[in-house]
């Protein structure tokens, strides 16, 4: 999607750490940090949301969810937070499907 950051980003013009790719993924250090560790995960299919989610799209989730333990492994976390905001309330700012991977400190149980 030409206006999307997150597709920006994966055509490579706008810079990002990289983390992790492969053929379906991508994931990259979130710009403002709200943990020691904060991941971006994304599909490099633009899907706009978790609301978005169709059963055509379980193959590639199910892949993002092999991955993420493999991504918090090698960011040398055992616990972990897995976060995806869908729409303006939940606090969405970018319509590009993501998770955020967060650790490396103490986060309570607080969700909202
Ligand atoms: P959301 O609020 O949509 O759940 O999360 C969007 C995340 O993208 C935010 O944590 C924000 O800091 C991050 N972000 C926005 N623009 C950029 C960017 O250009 N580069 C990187 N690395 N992260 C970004
Ligand atoms: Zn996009």
């Amino acid at each position: 999607m030409t206006d999307c950051i997150f597709c920006k980003i994966l055509r490579g013009e706008i810079p990002s750490s990289k983390v992790y790719e492969d053929e379906l993924i991508y994931a990259f250090n979130d710009i403002a940090p709200m943990a020691p560790v904060h991941v971006l995960i994304i599909p490099r299919e633009h899907i706009e949301s978790a609301a978005r989610i169709a059963p055509e799209h379980a193959s590639l989730l199910g892949h993002i969810w092999t991955v993420i333990p493999q991504i918090a492994k090698q960011q040398s976390l055992t616990d972990f937070r897995v976060v995806t905001n869908a729409g303006a309330d939940a606090g969405q700012t970018v319509a590009h499907l993501h998770f955020h991977l967060l650790g490396g400190k103490t986060m309570g149980t607080s969700l909202a």
